[in-house]
């Protein structure tokens, strides 16, 4: 079972750190070629090093190429480059995204801008751009990084992160009619805290905050949300279109703190 990745042409946006490095990481084990990016080429450059030192041989590879999601160009030179490498792109993992916080009161146009900018035009933009390149695989897959802050839960500082990731399902649920007809399916996995460089960036008290609020008690691991995409990807979840899977640890379960009282 889900031995049907070998060999496919992956892109991962954001693939070169955190989340993305991950799903990365699930889908060159697997046998897939795999292309990453990032706007940092030395950060870059260094996961497909890393990455490639752990694809499962003669198939699996990864490769990287420095571009930014926010800009319609770099999106199509992605697809264009994925296309001239790894002749076509067969799955899609739109996973790229920031979570810098700003309180409603006092945030700038520039904050709201920069993260709708990059999290949700950057997810049409790179989903676009890849529609051809999809269509032709004739089993186009698209797996976007959404998050549960936004279409289930909510944090103070992230209205804008919040409307972007709920903005994702939304742009989801019309794609994959929109795209159905070319074989190929768009769907979601949620992550909940996931321990990436981004997260750390966010202090040593927010995460034992949220490992306290998480009924398994630990924060998720990168690859977990790999193997979520990695499922979308496969064969045998060819007939699943416009949905999500919450990959969260039950952290959306509790209802009130007392649920988590004495567990
Ligand atoms: P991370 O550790 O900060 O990694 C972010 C990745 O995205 C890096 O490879 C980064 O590389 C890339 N990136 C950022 N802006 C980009 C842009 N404009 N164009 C191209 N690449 C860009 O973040 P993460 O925690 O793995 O988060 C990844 C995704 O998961 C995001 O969509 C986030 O919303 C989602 N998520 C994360 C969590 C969590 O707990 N960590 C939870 C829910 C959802 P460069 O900086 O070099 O560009």
């Amino acid at each position: 079972m889900f031995t049907s990745i070998a060999g496919r042409a992956v892109v991962v946006t954001g693939g070169t750190r955190g989340i993305g490095k991950g799903i990365a990481a699930v889908f060159a084990r697997s046998g897939a070629r795999v292309l990453i990016t990032g706007r940092d080429s030395d950060v870059a450059r260094a996961a497909a090093e890393e990455l490639n030192a752990q694809a499962l041989a003669p198939r699996g590879e990864v490769s990287f190429v420095q571009a930014d999601v926010a800009s319609r160009e770099d999106c199509r030179r992605v697809a264009a480059i994925a296309e001239e490498r790894l002749g076509g792109i067969d799955v899609l993992c739109a996973n790229a995204g920031i979570f810098p916080d700003a309180r409603l009161v006092d945030m700038t146009e520039e904050e709201l801008d920069l993260v709708l900018g990059t999290n949700l035009k950057g997810t049409v933009l790179t989903v676009q751009a890849c529609i051809p390149a999809l269509a032709r695989s004739g089993r186009g897959r698209v797996i976007l990084t959404s998050s549960i802050t936004g279409p289930i839960t909510g944090f103070p500082g992230w209205t804008h992160y919040g409307a972007s990731k709920a903005g994702q399902l939304g742009f989801m649920r019309t794609a994959a009619i929109e795209l159905a007809p070319s074989g190929i399916t768009v769907n979601a996995v949620l992550p909940g805290n996931i321990a990436t460089e981004g997260l750390a960036d966010l202090g040593e008290d927010y995460a034992a905050g949220m490992t306290a609020a998480i009924p398994l008690r630990r924060l998720g691991a990168v690859d977990e949300i790999g193997y979520a995409a990695l499922f979308f990807a496969t064969d045998e979840a060819a007939y699943i279109t416009g949905q999500t899977i919450v990959v969260d640890g039950g952290q959306v379960l509790p209802e009130s703190p007392e649920a988590m009282a004495g567990i």
